[in-house]
């Protein structure tokens, strides 16, 4: 089985001492290809600074996740398009609201997610979006820009079957992380993933955060790594009637597909024929 992971904060401080270890265990356990997720411009810098050293394994995204909202400055945007224009650059976020902690006054979150999809009409990048209690400023204006943009994942989906059908009726990917593996917080989604349409189904870590819980025997450390992504397809297996196989494959497909990942040679069987 091969699989994508197409969230990993590897600039995270926690895999400064051993991120090739890191990348060797993700290879060997069947991950084929990880998107560096680039949350300021510091970050965002970094992150395509590792993809560098193995641009066919790292791809990164560039863009000022919510909780950065109240520091971008304007000149930051400048330097955050020409980063974009970087090889292996795939997406632009990580970006969207976050009105659960709002580390970022709501005024400035609004804006500068606003700007940035902005500019994904422009560079026609997919956009790697995140929401967390916002929904009802989030899909406004995801929705007005819906028709410009070229798409992209609403990652860590942890929302209602009602929330999940309107990104799908944009037309938009589904990102599931480890939540998916909690069996008390992640009970609602365990409940919808079934929902999910097979061409619109992503799979990621969202490595420092959130580790599976039901990994055994648990590991020493509370830190998530991309070795850890198939115990994510092998729950979403669990709870949407499917294969850990089909999993692997239609989201390893999907990421190819939506972030036009550098992946040639790729033997993948269709379990489903
Ligand atoms: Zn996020």
């Amino acid at each position: 089985m091969t699989f994508i992971d197409i969230g990993a904060n590897l600039t995270h401080e926690s895999f400064k001492n051993d991120l090739d270890l890191v990348l060797t265990n993700a290879k060997l356990a069947g991950v084929i290809h990880i998107i560096v997720t680039g949350t300021d411009l510091a970050s965002s810098r970094e992150a395509n600074n590792l993809t560098k050293l193995n641009p066919s394994y790292l791809s990164s995204t560039v863009g000022f996740h919510p909780h950065t909202a109240d520091n971008v400055k304007e000149s930051d945007f400048k330097r955050a398009i020409e980063l974009i224009e970087l090889k292996n650059v795939v997406a632009i976020g990580e970006t969207g609201l976050d009105y659960n902690r709002n580390y970022s006054s709501k005024k400035a979150q609004l804006k500068i997610f606003e700007q940035q999809l902005e500019l994904a009409t422009q560079i026609k990048l997919p956009l790697f979006l995140h929401q967390r209690d916002a929904h009802l400023d989030f899909y406004p204006l995801l929705t007005k820009y819906r028709h410009r943009i070229v798409g992209g994942v609403v990652h860590c989906f942890t929302a209602s079957k009602k929330i999940l059908d309107s990104y799908l009726d944009l037309d938009m990917h589904i990102g599931i992380t480890g939540w998916i593996c909690d069996e008390r917080r992640g009970q609602d989604l365990q409940k919808i993933a079934h929902n999910i349409p097979e061409n619109r189904l992503l799979i990621e870590t969202d490595s420092p955060y959130l580790l599976p819980r039901t990994i055994r025997p648990k590991p020493k450390s509370r830190r998530n790594e991309p070795k850890f992504l198939p115990e994510v397809a092998k729950s979403v297996s669990e709870h949407s009637r499917k294969t850990p196989e089909e999993i692997a494959t239609i989201t390893t497909q999907n990421a190819i597909a939506l972030f036009n990942l550098p992946i040639k040679d790729l033997i993948v069987n269709n379990p489903v024929d």
